[in-house]
C-alpha cells in the first residue's frame, strides 16, 4: 500500500508532466487535495509534505474538521459540495472559498453573512453538458449571474468550477472541457480578479490542463477509495 505522501507526490508529477506536454508553466495549476469522509489524520499527513488546499464537500463534516484543525492556520478550505440556504452562515464563517455557488439566493446569504473584515472567493458552477444529475448554471445564464455577483461585496468571483457528465467518450469529453475553457478565457477578459478554472479529478488531470484547467480537485488518486458519510447527499 502506497502512503498518502507517496500518492500525492504521483499526482504532482502527472500534474506536472501534464502541464509541460501542454507548454504551460509548472506552477500554473493548482491542486486541491479533496478529503470528504477522510478523517483528519489523513489531512494531516497531506499537509506534513506541504498540501495546503483541501476540498471538502458535506457542510457538518467540513466545519469539524476546520475546527479540528485550526492550528494549521495557513490551509485554505474549499467548500466543493451542495449547499443549502440554512448552512451558508456557517459555511461563510468557516471557509476560504466556495466553488459550488449556482443559485443568486445562496450567493446572496453568503454575502450578506459573510464575517466583517472577510471576502470570501468564490466560483461559479457550471453544468457544462446540461447533464439533469448535476449542479450547476447553464452557460447561456453564465453573464447575468456574473454581473449579479459583482454587486455583492464580500464576494470575490475567482472563476468558473466544473464536474463534466461521467461515462462520455473521449471526443465528448474533450468538447466540455475545451467549452468551460472558452468561456473561462471570456470571463478573464473582463475582470483581473478572475484567475480560477476549477476542472479535472483524477481520472481526467491530464485532459483538464491540456484545456487550462488552473486547479484539479484530487480525492481517490491521493487518499484512496472513500469511506462511507453519515451526511445524505455523499457521491
Ligand atoms: C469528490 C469530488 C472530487 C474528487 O473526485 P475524485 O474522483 O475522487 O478525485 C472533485 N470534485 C468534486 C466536486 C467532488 O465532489
Amino acid at each position: 500500500m502506497e502512503t498518502i505522501a507517496e500518492r500525492l507526490k504521483s499526482v504532482q508529477t502527472t500534474i506536472k508532466q501534464s502541464t509541460l506536454e501542454a507548454h504551460r508553466a509548472p506552477n500554473s495549476v493548482k491542486l486541491l487535495a479533496v478529503s470528504k469522509t477522510k478523517p483528519v489524520s489523513d489531512i494531516v499527513q497531506a499537509y506534513e509534505v506541504g498540501q495546503r488546499l483541501f476540498g471538502e464537500n458535506y457542510v457538518q463534516e467540513g466545519i469539524e474538521k476546520i475546527q479540528e484543525l485550526q492550528k494549521l492556520d495557513d490551509i485554505e478550505w474549499h467548500f466543493i459540495g451542495p449547499l443549502q440556504s440554512n448552512k451558508t452562515r456557517v459555511v461563510a464563517t468557516h471557509f476560504d472559498w466556495v466553488q459550488s455557488v449556482d443559485r443568486l439566493k445562496i450567493a446572496q446569504r453568503l454575502n450578506d453573512q459573510c464575517p466583517a473584515d472577510k471576502e470570501l472567493y468564490i466560483c461559479i458552477q457550471v453544468n457544462i453538458d446540461d447533464d439533469p444529475n448535476k449542479a450547476g448554471i447553464k452557460s447561456a445564464e453564465l453573464n447575468d449571474f456574473v454581473d449579479a455577483i459583482a454587486k455583492m461585496p464580500n464576494l470575490l468571483l475567482r472563476g468558473l468550477m466544473t464536474i463534466p457528465k461521467g461515462q462520455q467518450t473521449p471526443e465528448q469529453q474533450q468538447n466540455s472541457f475545451r467549452k468551460m475553457a472558452d468561456l473561462f478565457n471570456a470571463l478573464k477578459t473582463t475582470s483581473p480578479n478572475i484567475d480560477t478554472l476549477s476542472m479535472g479529478m483524477s481520472g481526467d488531470m491530464e485532459q483538464a490542463v491540456n484545456n487550462d484547467s488552473t486547479m484539479i480537485r484530487v480525492g481517490t488518486a491521493i487518499f484512496g477509495k472513500r469511506n462511507q458519510t453519515k451526511e445524505s447527499n455523499a457521491t
